[in-house]
């Protein structure tokens, strides 16, 4: 996959995996927490004003309330307010904390502190019964008689204690469902008082007088007088209002929607980092291998990882940097032999031109010929030189026409016929002609004149050496064969290398620039031939060169 549609898929996949997780969190967070918060404040007010009503009822008054409500306050984290049923504040956890008190956000709950009158079902069974019904009627007057003058005990006893030590007494819940003293109310010196206040109700105008006789549920019916007739007595119903405008979205959906939200921005910047780095890395390590290399450090590489663009690129740019460094270690080496080459001769000339200046020789003829051959060797290193590295270059111009490669051998052959008569070798050519091939006639005839003079310098008297010139497939074959000293297969690799020679010292006195090959080969190559060589030691060698028809 190319590294355009892989950055793409990431990104992309990166972003849509980023928007469904935001919106499935944020819709299981919101819907849950909104339940739960729901759930949580159902069940929150329900224990409120169960606590407050059981104040109520132990204190028989809201005096005090004020702490349970601050303590309730505290431990919910939510505002408090407390209203009679005409919108009169009783307390106000705003208040309390020195606000101004913000606006309510609920409707509120009703808190009716006063007891319920509660029938036992075995009282209630023979109310149904004809004939006996005026007499449960009767009685069950009674007993609701009973119990509002015994809650007012109540509520006066511990009104009492609440005033008085600001604790609330023992109660316990009658049959019907009503709080009543333990009976110790003496001991706790609100005993008098109690008796006195019942003793006034009894006098003055409080009438505990109920009338359910005739009603169609008698039972019902008392239950309700007795609410009605203890109303004067107990503490008033309150409401009871929970929060505050500002306290709702931060708890509802605020606050774990914003460490949710956060979570997932976390998550995806940090997973577009580490794409992003992942990504970047090759660019960044071809960035800085270039930077080594354009400062010199020629083994700086990178690893190429996968076969997308920028693998092909890491690898392209090694191949550069190995080519670079060969280039760079070749015109090393080449400087490093041209320094070599040169120095031996011109130590020679200039020994010998001091010598001649200080008159320590004679200056014979022969010395000075000598030193002409070894100026002449110079110049023809360097204009070896100068065709190789032209060659090289591709820059060598070739003026090419057609002609019969037959032709050339045989001229050659001629031309070398006195030189090798001199050597003492026998030079022979055999030619399978036409052989006519398109090419630079001039370069060609230096390419056979360096074979068939190393072939004459490299075979001792007596030797042979033999031309051949024939077809060889859709090709022409040019072969030089000598029978000569040979070359040792350790040093074949090495024949066609520059400045290379199997015995330098011995070469050199034969004036050879140790370049000929090197020179003939990339000529041959530059007209889409080859150039390679076979020989065995003592035997003889054998050039052969091809070039296309
Ligand atoms: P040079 O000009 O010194 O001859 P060449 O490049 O032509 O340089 O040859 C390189 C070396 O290859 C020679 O020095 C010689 O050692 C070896 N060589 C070339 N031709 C022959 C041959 N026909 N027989 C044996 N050795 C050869």
């Amino acid at each position: 996959m190319s590294f355009r549609i892989r950055v793409f898929a990431l990104v992309l996949l990166i972003a849509v995996t980023a928007i469904g997780l935001t919106a499935w969190l944020s819709v299981r967070l919101t819907a849950g927490q909104f339940a739960e918060s729901q759930q949580t404040a159902t069940r929150n007010e329900l224990s409120t004003v169960d606590t407050f009503r059981t104040y109520a009822l132990r204190h028989g008054t809201w005096a005090g309330i004020d702490k349970v409500v601050q303590r309730l306050s505290s431990t919910n984290q939510q505002r408090i307010r407390l209203t009679n049923l005409y919108g009169q504040v009783t307390v106000d956890t705003d208040h309390l904390a020195n606000r101004a008190a913000r606006p309510v956000i609920t409707s509120p709950a009703l808190i009716d502190p006063r007891p319920t009158l509660v029938f036992p079902p075995a009282e209630l069974a023979a109310q149904a019964s004809p004939g006996v019904e005026a007499k449960v009627g009767n009685r069950l007057e009674a007993v609701t008689l009973q119990n509002i003058v015994e809650y007012r005990q109540t509520v006066l006893f511990a009104r009492c204690l609440t005033d008085l030590f600001a604790t609330p007494p023992t109660l316990t819940t009658n049959r019907y469902g009503i709080p009543v003293g333990n009976g110790k109310t003496d001991d706790l010196g609100c005993g008098e008082q109690v008796r006195e206040a019942v003793a006034v109700d009894a006098e003055g105008d409080m009438s505990y007088v109920v009338t359910c006789r005739g009603e169609k549920d008698t039972a019902s019916c008392l239950t309700k007088a007795f609410g009605e007739r203890v109303a004067s007595f107990a503490p008033e119903p309150l409401q009871l209002f929970l929060g505050a405008r500002e306290d709702d979205a931060v708890t509802l959906i605020g606050r774990p929607g914003l460490i949710a939200g956060g979570g997932v921005l976390f998550l995806v910047i940090l997973g577009t980092a580490i794409i992003a780095r992942h990504v970047s890395r090759p660019v960044r390590d071809l960035t800085a291998a270039s930077r080594r290399l354009a400062d010199g450090d020629l083994d700086a590489r990178v690893t190429s990882v996968g076969r997308d663009e920028l693998g092909q690129l890491s690898e392209s740019f090694n191949r550069m940097a190995a080519a670079v460094q060969a280039a760079e270690q070749a015109q090393r080496r080449l400087v490093a032999s041209v320094a070599h080459e040169l120095r031996t001769p011109l130590s020679n000339l200039l020994g010998y031109l001091e010598a001649l200046q200080d008159g320590l020789v004679a200056p014979r003829r022969e010395l000075f010929a000598s030193l002409h051959d070894e100026a002449v060797l110079q110049r023809r290193i360097l204009d070896d030189l100068q065709d190789l590295t032209l060659a090289e270059a591709g820059h060598l111009t070739y003026r090419r026409s057609d002609f019969d490669v037959a032709d050339l051998v045989d001229t050659a052959r001629v031309a070398h016929l006195a030189v090798a008569e001199a050597a003492g070798v026998r030079l022979t050519a055999a030619t399978a002609g036409p052989l006519p091939v398109h090419a630079d006639h001039d370069r060609l005839r230096q390419v056979l004149g360096n074979l068939i003079g190393n072939a004459i310098r490299y075979t001792d008297r007596g030797g042979e050496v033999t031309l051949r010139a024939f077809p060889d497939g859709d090709r022409v074959a040019v072969e030089v064969r000598d029978t000569g000293c040979g070359i040792a297969p350790a040093d074949l690799p090495f024949v066609f290398q520059r400045f290379w020679r199997a015995d330098p010292a011995r070469d050199r006195a034969t004036g050879g620039s140790g370049l000929g090959l090197t020179i003939a080969r990339q000529i041959v190559r530059d007209h889409d031939g080859d150039l390679a060589v076979q020989s065995v030691v003592g035997e003889g060698s054998t050039f052969r060169f091809t070039l296309p028809h």
